[in-house]
């Protein structure tokens, strides 16, 4: 559905935000930095990433090693409940015709 950003441009789409007693809209480019979306996000991602390394590497890091491969799987252990949060709460904000 096409319309007006609250930051007052035209967007195709919009995503509808709880902000006080009237709700907000916002085009995708301003949803993906709406604060609270961004919050909820990266706390989903520190407590899901941190689970999901200590079950896949936990061993390996317990026994007092960090592989090079380390360097780019845990930061992609992080990065991937941060991506599903954001999904998640941008397909429950959009807003339909
Ligand atoms: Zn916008």
């Amino acid at each position: 559905m096409s319309g007006t950003c609250a930051q007052g441009h035209a967007a195709q789409r919009l995503f509808r935000f709880a902000a006080g007693p009237v709700p907000i809209e916002k085009c995708l480019r301003h949803a993906l930095v709406h604060r609270p979306l961004v919050r909820n996000a990266v706390v989903t991602a520190a407590v899901v990433g941190t689970v999901l390394t200590g079950i896949n590497q936990g061993n390996v890091l317990f026994d007092g090693r960090f592989p090079d491969q380390l360097w780019w799987k845990i930061p992609l252990t992080y990065c991937v409940p941060f991506c599903v949060s954001t999904w998640a709460a941008l397909r429950i904000s959009m807003v339909r015709a």
